[in-house]
């Protein structure tokens, strides 16, 4: 019998995206699985199921207690882990470091977890690198909202009515998504700047002609192994606080990306700076999800303090569902197919890729920094 393979619709409020597109059913299925989907699975990311039918999936109204293997996006519930069969297996995003109840639930319930997030961040792991993905999404849409927020336009303009200057756009961390923003806004005609502690990021920023901050600040120890930044010390943000004042003060939008694995966002931007820049303003954190590198960020929410327009996203991916969805399936797909032998996962447990995102696994966390954490 060929192992089972399910898609659910997910549960979680706000969230759009799917973990499986149809286009992807007959990858599965070469690979000896039987796919089946929730009903209305990728409705909301604009994927039907008759598209998925199309492609060979079976369509069910419930598809959590016949899994063997469970695609998602978000986190499954605790009760969805309840439902779920035991000693079977669970590729999504886990939110590994803030979500102890359902990971020990996971491991309570014999299931071999796989959390996206901690994917290897290693060259033969890139077609598996969701958090890239999601990141490109944020990155893009964070200054599509701040763009539309901002009383001004982005570009320079010659009209008749006279001209206009591009708005200045500062981005904080040029990572995945700090470059997409920087991108974006550049295509847009903003003037902009960024800055990152990692020194190794100024050619990138350059490329997309951007211009590197210079804070005449050295970081110590900018990046670990895999090329994450590494957190640096109070003193360090605080004089980086201070270098930015007027980097930001002079900035019609300031998008903050700056994130440090596993931990809280370091505040970067404060009250003080916030009443340095002008009524009108645009601050869209993209670190909120993180705690915010603006001190006034409130995440999920869209604040007005001292006249400045505060944005702390949540979950941006889910608003541009239908690549969302089809960039995260990819990566999800590709993981599997990485995992299966012979239509059944095979864990090398000496494999970086195998091991490195596994969660919980013979009823135990696996997952040493996850285990310290929780
Ligand atoms: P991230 O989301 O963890 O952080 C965003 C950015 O914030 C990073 O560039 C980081 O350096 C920066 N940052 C942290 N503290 C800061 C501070 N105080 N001030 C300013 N900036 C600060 O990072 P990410 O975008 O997921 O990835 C970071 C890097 O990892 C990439 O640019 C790349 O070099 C590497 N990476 C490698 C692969 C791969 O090889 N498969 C894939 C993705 C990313």
């Amino acid at each position: 019998m060929p192992m089972i393979v399910s898609v659910p619709k997910e549960a979680v409020a706000g969230e759009q995206r799917v973990a499986l597109v149809p286009e992807l059913v007959p990858k599965l299925m070469k690979a000896s699985l039987d796919v089946v989907v929730q009903w209305g699975a990728g409705k909301s990311a604009g994927f039907l199921d008759a598209e998925f039918e199309g492609k060979g999936a079976r369509l069910e109204g419930e598809v959590f207690g016949k899994a063997d293997i469970l695609l998602k996006v978000q986190p499954p519930t605790i009760d969805e882990i309840g439902r779920m069969k035991e000693d079977s297996f669970l590729i999504s995003f886990l939110q590994p470091y803030s979500n102890a109840t359902a990971i020990k639930a996971l491991a309570a319930r014999k299931i071999t977890a796989f959390s996206m997030e901690l994917m290897p961040r290693i060259t033969r792991a890139q077609p598996m690198d969701a958090l890239s993905a999601m990141s490109t999404i944020a990155g893009y849409k964070a200054v599509l909202i701040a763009a539309s927020r901002l009383p001004k336009f982005f570009p320079l303009l010659m009209t008749a009515a006279g001209t206009i200057t591009p708005a200045r756009v500062f981005v904080i961390g040029a990572g995945v998504a700090g470059l997409q923003a920087i991108g974006t806004a550049k295509r847009l005609g903003a003037v902009v700047e960024a800055y990152d502690t990692r020194p190794a990021v100024r050619e990138q920023v350059e490329s997309l002609g951007a211009k590197f901050a210079e804070l005449g600040l050295a970081a110590k120890d900018a990046e670990d192994r895999s090329g994450y930044a590494k957190a640096q010390s109070e003193e360090f943000y605080k004089k980086q606080q201070e270098m930015m004042f007027k980097y930001v003060a002079a900035a019609d939008v300031v998008i903050p990306t700056a994130l440090v694995p596993g931990q809280r966002a370091p505040i970067l931007i404060t009250e003080e700076m916030v009443r340095g820049m002008r009524p009108g303003s645009v601050i869209l954190d993209l670190a909120a999800e993180q705690g915010g590198n603006c001190a006034l960020t409130e995440p999920g929410r869209d604040i007005v303090k001292h006249g400045v327009i505060i944005i702390g996203p949540m979950n941006l991916p889910s608003t541009i569902p239908f690549q969302g969805s089809e960039m995260y399936a990819r990566t999800v797909t590709s993981f599997l197919i990485h995992l299966l032998k012979n239509g059944t996962p095979h864990l090398d447990l000496d494999d970086e890729l195998t091991r490195g995102p596994l969660v919980t696994h013979q009823g135990e966390i696996v997952h040493e920094v996850v285990k310290a954490r929780l």
